[in-house]
């Protein structure tokens, strides 16, 4: 299998393009589904404290018998730690779990508008950079308008943005804006978390016949196309291995042009919640 390629980000540091997302597994079962997609390859992981389960990331790590620089973890600040001093006990309380002393990427989990402390957050994120306990500092959910401020306030510019992106919701402001400042994209729900027929769509299922794939790995392909960092989750070893197996073959231009129009303009796509009034 071809290594998986390291996308470069304008901190300097580097993140595997392919990764393993662990929401929604349990944290009982969490050590072993981690255990077993790094026995398959995978060497990207990522978590959030509010998933429950960095313990079971850790302790698969700490098994795996893996050197710390072959691994890259990314974990995130919840949304009730923003304020004061809480988002530095976070990160202690989540590099205890992960069993970690430092994280290669800690994102700020979604803005909170309402709320209006996600400047402050981000502020106490370059703290956490700055004392080598995240390597990269980023955001999830952040839209333009939120991305800017922090730009203009810190001029701390995120190495990535964390949206949801999948073919019925592409985002092309967030994604637009993010491609003028170099943040990366890393798409969450990269399949559509399987809440509806993407896997079944004639776009997607016809070059999965073609080129003898199926139709997560032309979804999985597309995304990586398009120069996105993916981690889609499953707990299947034959989807983990197949989520994998995705750099002997190439969608044409056409092909990921006829995927591009599936787009659902103004949020109707859209699987998660809105960010513009999720807290
Ligand atoms: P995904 O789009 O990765 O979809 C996961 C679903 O697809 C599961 O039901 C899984 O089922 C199924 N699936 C996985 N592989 C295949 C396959 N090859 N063929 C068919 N079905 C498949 O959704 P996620 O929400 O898990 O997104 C990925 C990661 O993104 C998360 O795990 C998390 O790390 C991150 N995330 C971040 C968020 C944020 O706010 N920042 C929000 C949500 C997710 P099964 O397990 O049964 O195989």
């Amino acid at each position: 299998m071809s290594p998986i390629p390291q996308i470069a980000l304008t901190d300097g540091h580097r993140i595997p393009q392919l990764g393993y997302g662990v929401f929604k597994i349990p944290p009982e079962q969490t050590e072993r589904a981690v255990t077993q997609a790094l026995e398959l390859g995978y060497r990207h992981i990522d978590t959030a404290a509010v998933y429950g389960n960095e313990a079971g990331v850790g302790r698969a790590i700490a098994a795996s018998g893996l050197a710390r620089e072959e691994l890259f973890v990314t974990t995130k600040l919840w949304n009730d730690r923003h304020d004061g001093d809480d988002p530095d006990t976070a990160v202690a309380q989540s590099l205890e779990r992960l069993g970690l002393d430092r994280v290669d990427l800690y994102l700020v989990h979604w803005p909170t508008p309402a709320a209006d402390n996600y400047v402050h957050a981000w502020e106490k994120l370059i703290g956490i950079r700055d004392r080598g306990l995240a390597t990269s500092i980023g955001v999830s959910n952040f839209l333009p308008g939120h991305l800017q401020r922090l730009l203009d306030e810190t001029a701390v510019v995120p190495a990535v943005d964390q949206i949801e992106l999948h073919p019925a919701h592409q985002q092309p402001e967030v994604t637009a804006f993010c491609a003028a400042h170099g943040i990366r994209i890393e798409a969450w729900g990269p399949l559509g978390q399987g809440k509806y027929d993407l896997l079944e769509l004639p776009e997607v299922t016809g070059p999965a016949a073609e080129l003898g794939r199926t139709p997560a790995q032309v979804v999985l392909r597309w995304h990586l196309q398009h120069g996105h960092i993916v981690f889609p989750k499953s707990v299947h070893p034959e989807r983990l291995r197949e989520n994998l197996d995705l750099f002997g073959f190439e969608l044409s231009d056409a092909q990921v042009a006829a995927i591009d129009v599936l787009d659902r303009p103004g949020g109707a796509g859209r699987v998660g919640p809105d960010p513009t009034v999720f807290a």
